[in-house]
């Protein structure tokens, strides 16, 4: 099956959430700065306090920066917002958008996420753009009608070469560090259905399509040969470097044999 990303490097990016400090971080850092290159991206998304620290210990290293949010403008009276053109100033190549815990606790809409991608993309930043839907829509069998609606939003703001470069995410919200994860079926079925959405939009455009949702060292072993699957976004196994780096040899050894 086609890779649905153009042959680009598969995507392994950790959402460090809320957590950390100075001393963690440095230890999580250097393990990542010096783990030898295994065929993937890899990217850490830090706090914004310690992006900084992130940038200077990552400098010269192959692993990406990238936050966990930005705000929907591009400066001015937002009290505690940080914005997407400081994020691209410290070092930022990538931003997440969307996450479903912004959207559910944090207010953040699907007006507001196309905000957020848009200047994304204006400054020079890689949206990862997350989707999903909860357990309840789910059951529903409401899931395809609320991730295209959350598509729509933003796709309808952007032009092809834009949405070409987008990172989209798959993650349910049931999924989401609460180690019940999406079988290989249902990702498929998924990341198939957001690919058709994107086509609507545009049809030449072949976005990175990820899986999030309590992805592990485990669960990255029937992932990573999945076609459809160009990398995960990975919570609580970021925070530990073996398991993020265990995560990202199973993509590698993946990549290196199903898709040549
Ligand atoms: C996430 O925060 O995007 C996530 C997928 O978390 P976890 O891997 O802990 O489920």
């Amino acid at each position: 099956m086609a890779n649905h990303a153009n042959n680009r490097p598969r995507l392994i990016v950790g959402n460090w959430k809320m957590n950390g400090s100075l001393a963690a971080n440095a230890a999580l850092l250097d393990a990542l700065a010096q783990a030898p290159a295994a065929g993937c991206a890899r990217v850490v998304c830090p706090p914004f306090p310690y992006l900084a620290q992130a940038a200077t210990l990552l400098a010269g290293s192959e692993v990406a920066l990238g936050a966990q949010n930005c705000g929907h403008a591009a400066a001015g009276a937002y009290t505690g917002e940080v914005a997407a053109p400081m994020l691209a100033e410290l070092g930022c190549r990538y931003v997440i958008v969307g996450h479903s815990e912004r959207r559910a606790m944090f207010g953040d809409d699907d007006a507001r996420v196309a905000a957020k991608t848009a200047l994304a993309f204006e400054h020079g930043l890689t949206p990862i753009l997350c989707v999903g839907e909860t357990l309840a829509q789910y059951e529903a069998g409401q899931a395809t009608a609320v991730i295209d609606g959350q598509l729509d939003a933003v796709l309808g703001t952007l032009d092809a070469g834009r949405i070409d470069r987008l990172v989209i995410a798959y993650e349910p919200i049931w999924a989401i560090g609460t180690g019940r994860s999406a079988s290989a079926e249902q990702v498929d079925a998924a990341l198939e259905r957001i690919a058709a959405a994107v086509a609507r939009h545009a049809a030449s455009a072949r976005p990175q399509l990820l899986y999030g949702g309590s992805v592990t060292a485990a669960t990255a072993q029937w992932l990573a040969p999945l076609a459809r699957v160009d990398g995960v976004l990975v919570g609580g196994a970021s925070l530990q470097a073996e398991a993020f780096l265990a995560i990202e040899q199973a993509f590698a050894a993946a990549g290196q044999t199903a898709r040549g």
